[in-house]
């Protein structure tokens, strides 16, 4: 099957500006991708979606038949989805030699998706069936400050872990702010570590806390690739497809290997 491209982050990232873009710059190529959304409270898809969760759940008909909140609600929409993921693929598969990718675009709250049984189920049908990557969207203007940083990587870390999938940071939003001073925290350790002091000075627990993770990150950021991009403005996408044809070599080698050895 085409390289399944996972787009998830936390919400208001820009993910479903992101994969409006790679949407129109696949078929600038002549390389049309399959997109399926997934996000089941989203008013308008900007994108011409072959697959649409809203097309077969209403979400606010989900909202009052079990008396849900709104999370409740698209958590349950997926489950929904979820039972019938193995349709969805079959269709996907039929017709994949027709498309270049496959772009799904995840609910606004990351937590809905990364960290429900149905996220999961839809994320390992997907690697079942070919080489499938996380696309970690991040706000980089909402990065700048240290602790933010680490947080986001430590969730991205968990993500990477929970999923086996390889991954490519989507550092977004760069007509904003460039994320110079992002990879230099992730390149250079030190760097890194001088900011983080420079913010928590009086407090030894926490020095030797942010220390410790700090240390686990740069492991992490080992497995990583990293891009630049603008959603908006459209640039730093050339530089993504060259990551992502990397990732797709990464799945067949290890990946599989791995996912092969836990089976
Ligand atoms: P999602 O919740 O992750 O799907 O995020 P959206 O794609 O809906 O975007 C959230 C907000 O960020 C919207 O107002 C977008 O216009 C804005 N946005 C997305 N990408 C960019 C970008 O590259 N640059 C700027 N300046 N804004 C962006
Ligand atoms: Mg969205």
């Amino acid at each position: 099957m085409a390289p399944t491209i996972l787009c998830v982050g936390m919400a208001g990232s820009g993910k479903t500006t992101f994969l409006q873009r790679l949407n129109s710059d696949l078929h600038a190529a002549k390389k049309p991708p399959y997109v399926i959304n997934l996000d089941p409270a989203v008013h308008d898809v900007p994108y011409g979606a072959n697959i649409d969760i809203r097309d077969t759940i209403n979400y606010h008909k989900v909202m009052d038949d079990y008396g849900l909140g709104p999370n409740g609600a698209i958590t349950t929409s997926l489950n929904l989805f979820a039972t019938k993921i193995d349709q969805v693929l079959n269709i996907v598969e039929k017709r994949s030699d027709q498309y270049s990718n496959i772009l799904v675009d995840t609910p606004g709250q990351i937590e809905v998706f990364m960290w429900s049984a149905s996220g999961q189920i839809i994320t390992d049908a997907f690697a079942s069936a070919g080489p499938t990557m996380i696309a970690y969207i991040i706000d980089t203007p909402r990065c700048t400050s240290p602790a933010t940083f680490m947080s986001n990587m430590l969730y991205a870390c968990s993500i990477l872990y929970k999923t086996k999938l390889p991954m490519i940071i989507v550092f977004n939003k760069g007509d904003v702010i460039e994320p110079t001073f992002a990879i230099e925290w992730m390149n250079d350790f030190e760097a890194f570590q001088k900011t983080l002091y420079a913010d928590h000075e009086d407090s030894s627990y926490m020095t030797s806390l942010m220390n410790s993770l700090a240390l686990m990150l740069d492991e992490f950021y080992n497995t990583l690739d990293v891009c630049s991009v603008s959603a908006v403005a459209g640039t730093g996408f050339d530089e993504f497809f060259k990551v992502v044809d990397k990732k797709v070599e990464e799945f067949n080698v290890d990946y599989k290997a791995e996912r092969e050895r836990v089976k």
